[in-house]
């Protein structure tokens, strides 16, 4: 009988696969009794949040009985003179996973499509498929003539047809870790038809140190249907409270605000990051820590001679050479808890984040080990 409820879905509903997230800890430590894994699995921050923001938590507690305030009038005037936009050009999202789902409930139908590269961020297709609409799927460089698995832009404009309303771009893409120039990107933008939503997905912003990585918040004047869209999960180390947001023109803002969860963003996460924005010198330390992480995991593939893709986030993914989903329970035995990306078309891959230096090493013991 509720097994036929799912014929009741609408028709993409029934075909989605959901979210497959990375194993929380307290689910390894319950399931293996034991108390001191690793968790490398989410890309999150490993210092975790500021003292500046466990500080400002504290006055979350006072107004815990009262809605949040649902224009989040504070953070939004902080992001918006980062910014040099003024608050009504930012949407605050739960994640900005909800913001991601904004643009699909407002701007995609069953009678239009969205256009993503393979290998990209798994809430693309999602969020499409959820709506009923049309997932375009362009691929992805194979090696020749841009970095494996990562957006081919001609590709991606080749995918683009009459029906296609959005185009979600990772930059730069997890599970891959590639990114895109700002010559290659400007350009691409500029080819779009201006009825396009372009989606640049920035989560892992801060991380990024090429110099010719773009901010593409700097182009918003010159494209009103470019949306990008930030997050606090990674960098900021506040993945647990659920905030990030978008900047776009105000009318595209408007649309979305449209179709928000009044209350979507709760007190402490508002309060939160305002508190992270302030503390530069956490994310300095976070940007350091990664890059040292970065240099170790990468150091240890190449003595363990896995080949892996050069990634500009937190994270990376390698080639393990055999079956993901075996040296993933295996490493999970070792009490570390990584992530297997061949569901994202990537056969053989597992993507790691980067931690702290001593859950780097035990890593990379452990993946050397179960190699052997
Ligand atoms: N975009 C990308 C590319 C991501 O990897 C993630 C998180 N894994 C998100 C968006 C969503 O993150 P959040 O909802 O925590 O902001």
């Amino acid at each position: 009988m509720t097994a036929s409820l799912l014929e009741f879905a609408i028709p993409g509903v029934q075909a989605l696969r959901p979210y497959a997230p990375g194993k929380p800890l307290s689910e390894l430590e319950r399931e293996y009794g034991i108390t001191d894994a690793v968790k490398l699995a989410s890309n999150e921050n490993p210092l975790g949040p500021s003292r500046t923001v466990l500080n400002a938590l504290q006055k979350g507690f006072d107004e815990l009985a009262r809605y949040p305030d649902s224009n989040g009038f504070e953070l939004k005037s902080v992001l918006a003179e980062r910014h040099g936009v003024s608050p009504d050009w930012i949407t605050l999202g739960n994640g900005s996973n909800d913001v991601l789902e904004l643009v699909a409930r407002a701007f995609l139908s069953p009678q239009s499509s969205a256009v993503f590269s393979a290998h990209a961020f798994a809430v693309y297709p999602i969020v499409t498929q959820a709506i009923g609409a049309r997932s375009r799927v362009a691929a992805a460089h194979n090696g020749s003539r841009g970095p494996l698995f990562g957006h081919d832009l001609d590709a991606m404009r080749a995918q683009i047809k009459a029906d296609t309303r959005v185009i979600f771009i990772a930059n730069p893409n997890n599970p891959t870790g590639t990114w895109l120039s700002r010559d290659i990107l400007h350009a691409f933008i500029e080819g779009v038809p201006h009825d396009v939503i372009v989606v640049v997905d920035e989560a892992y912003f801060e991380y990024v140190e090429e110099a010719d990585y773009p901010d593409t918040s700097e182009w918003l004047n010159e494209f009103p249907n470019l949306l990008v869209t930030r997050t606090f999960s990674k960098a900021y180390g506040l993945a647990s409270l659920r905030i990030g947001y978008g900047i776009s023109h105000p009318v595209l803002a408007d649309v979305l605000n449209r179709v928000r969860q009044p209350f979507n963003v709760n007190s402490f996460a508002q309060l939160a990051a305002c508190a992270a924005l302030d503390d530069k010198e956490h994310l300095r330390r976070s940007i350091e820590v990664n890059r040292n992480g970065m240099a170790q995991l990468t150091a240890g593939f190449i003595d363990l001679t896995l080949p892996y893709i050069p990634s500009v986030g937190n994270f990376v993914s390698l080639d393990v050479g055999r079956d993901p989903g075996e040296v993933y329970e295996a490493l999970l035995h070792e009490c570390v808890i990584v992530r297997p990306v061949d569901n994202y078309g990537m056969p053989g891959y597992l993507r790691i984040s980067v931690g702290l230096e001593d859950e780097n090493r035990c890593c990379l013991e452990a993946l050397g080990k179960v190699l052997a």
